[in-house]
């Protein structure tokens, strides 16, 4: 069996990334709102994102809105039902969608956001996911090179709604090896 070389892998940019129209997806300043995650929902992110490639996975981002932007404590993978452009599109399936939102209803948490992965592609949002973007939402992309995360960031829609503005990623402590 031939070992992976530990080496930090340059996340490929293809050339649309360069593009004006890619340039033009993304807002000058980042947001004034951070994304606090709990190191388990990035763990599954990561997972999802790993076990797809060279597909895009897609899934929800569960937790709750505060005052400083997104708390975030689950990570739940839904289908892509887009199977003819997995590899660069992804369609979040609507009843996975209803689903969990049926199941969070009544409780304090909501759904709040949505993450894919960009298989060998940096982890900047492209016009289409800037035309699907819903306001009030965190969008994380998990970038995948050789099928492990190589980047993980998170985006929203400035105040304009025109653009997507970089949001803060904050990993909470794991509190999995904390004392009672
Ligand atoms: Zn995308």
């Amino acid at each position: 069996m031939q070992e992976t070389p530990t080496v930090v892998r340059t996340i490929p940019e293809p050339e649309r990334f360069r593009s004006r129209s890619y340039l033009d997806v993304l807002a000058d300043m980042p947001s004034t709102e951070s994304c606090r995650i709990s190191p388990a929902a990035m763990r599954s992110m990561h997972d999802s994102a790993a076990r797809h490639y060279p597909l895009e996975a897609c899934g929800l981002l569960l937790g709750r809105v505060n005052p400083l932007g997104w708390g975030i404590d689950e990570a739940r993978e839904v289908a892509n039902l887009n199977t003819e452009r997995a590899a660069d599109r992804f369609m979040l399936d609507p009843q996975g969608y209803q689903a969990v939102d049926r199941e969070l209803a009544g409780s304090d948490r909501e759904i709040i956001g949505i993450y894919h992965s960009h298989p060998d592609c940096p982890a900047r949002p492209s016009p289409t996911d800037l035309a699907a973007a819903w306001e009030g939402f965190a969008y994380i992309i998990v970038s995948t090179c050789e099928g492990k995360p190589a980047d993980t960031r998170c985006w929203a829609l400035n105040v304009t709604g025109e653009r997507f503005a970089a949001v803060h990623i904050d990993i909470e402590a794991d509190s999995a090896g904390a004392q009672p």
